[in-house]
């Protein structure tokens, strides 16, 4: 199994909230299209011939920028270059303000079978202060054509937002259970450095929300999202049965992926690597058939970093027997014993063999992973 990834690097307009490499001006549109396509071609033996491609994910960026052809013609040049799974998953990221006649059904048409959509809020008052470039009302239009074109979507909520209450956060969940999606990614607000919000959060414009309101509002979400039959797999991530996501669970499982474009990351199962972050710097590479990326060969200390750091986010948690069979029994004795104060104060605990995060401390998921790295790695 493995995974092909595509960063489409242009966005309307710069969320508020947002670090992701991205530019505003479409001014390298089509040249970094064609780099793309040059990438793919460049790079192909990453990826060992018979494995087979089960997920094409666009992502970004907004990649419902692109028109349906240059989407098409994207997906046409992996099937010419990789074996690609006849039932493989292809998604394409949307803001809701991209929608326009016939854009969706061309998609299908071309072979997007999962579309995954930029909700985030339905509330107008939200959207604004967030500065993302659709509506409200753009927001429940393209749901609802959406609910009645594919059989598989998913929406994404941000919770902890300035100035939200437990009624205007239940409100949005119940709003996006209405159009019965198959999958919810739902993340937290985080305040990134040189980022709008964060100036905006030192000037004191805006006020982050309490720590006890946010988890009000996680607990809100992970229950009523299990009682509509929701697996909340990972940490963010709500699917019903049968349909997590391929693109995220191959990066979750450590399976081989290529991704392609600016500040696109890759993984071939023992090295990552990741472009160059700059969209003019991308097309210079690419131009003398040298793609600007950098590659880090993991140690087995790596490995095992990100094993638990990913581990605690999910729903099966760490488990101390893949721990023996890929790190070794130091790496489990030293795992044991490093968790033992977690244990006793309850934000730890042991599922059979399993170690997983409490609920009421999962939103700090990430500190307590850290806490648990083997150093010096
Ligand atoms: S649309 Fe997505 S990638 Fe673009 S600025 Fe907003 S959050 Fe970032």
């Amino acid at each position: 199994m493995a995974a092909i990834y595509f960063h489409v690097p242009f966005c309307k307009q710069a969320c508020h909230y947002c670090n992701f490499h991205f530019s505003t001006s479409l001014k390298h549109k089509n040249p970094v299209l064609d780099a793309m396509l040059s990438e793919l071609k460049l790079r192909k033996e990453e990826l060992v011939e018979t494995e087979k491609i089960n997920s094409i994910y666009f992502g970004g960026g907004t990649p419902s920028l692109l028109s349906s052809a240059e989407v098409s013609v994207l997906i046409d040049e992996v099937k010419r270059n990789f074996n690609v799974a006849v039932d493989a998953e292809i998604t394409l990221e949307m803001n809701p303000d991209d929608d326009r006649p016939d854009y969706l059904e061309e998609l299908k048409i071309i072979g997007v079978n999962r579309l995954s959509v930029g909700i985030q809020s339905f509330h107008e008052e939200e959207l604004k202060l967030i500065n993302r470039a659709h509506n409200a009302q753009e927001a429940f239009d393209v749901l609802n054509r959406i609910q009645g074109l594919y059989d598989n979507f998913s929406l994404d909520l941000i919770f902890g937002l300035p100035n939200s209450t437990p009624e205007s956060w239940q409100k949005n969940v119940e709003y996006a259970l209405q159009f019965n999606p198959t999958h919810i990614s739902s993340y937290l607000l985080t305040v990134e450095p040189k980022t709008v919000l964060n100036h905006q959060i030192d000037n004191k414009q805006i006020e982050v929300l309490g720590e006890e309101d946010v988890l009000t509002q996680f607990n809100f979400l992970v229950d009523r999202l299990q009682a509509k039959g929701y697996d909340h797999y990972e940490l963010s991530s709500f699917g019903k049965p049968g349909f997590r996501s391929v693109n995220n669970t191959a990066y979750w499982s450590e399976k081989p992926y290529l991704g392609i474009g600016p500040s696109a990351h890759s993984f071939n199962g023992e090295t990552r690597s990741w472009n160059i972050s700059n969209n003019a710097q991308y097309l210079k590479g690419i131009s003398v058939g040298k793609p600007m990326i950098e590659r880090e060969k993991l140690s087995i200390a790596d490995r095992y970093n990100e094993y638990i750091m990913i581990g605690l986010r999910m729903q099966n948690g760490i488990s101390l027997d893949y721990i023996e069979k890929n790190f070794g029994s130091d790496y489990k004795t030293l795992l044991k014993k490093g968790v033992q104060s977690q244990i006793a104060s309850q934000v730890l605990y042991w599922d059979g063999d399993s170690l997983k995060v409490s609920r009421n401390a999962m939103m700090l998921v990430d500190g307590i992973a850290s806490d648990l790295f083997k150093l010096n790695a």
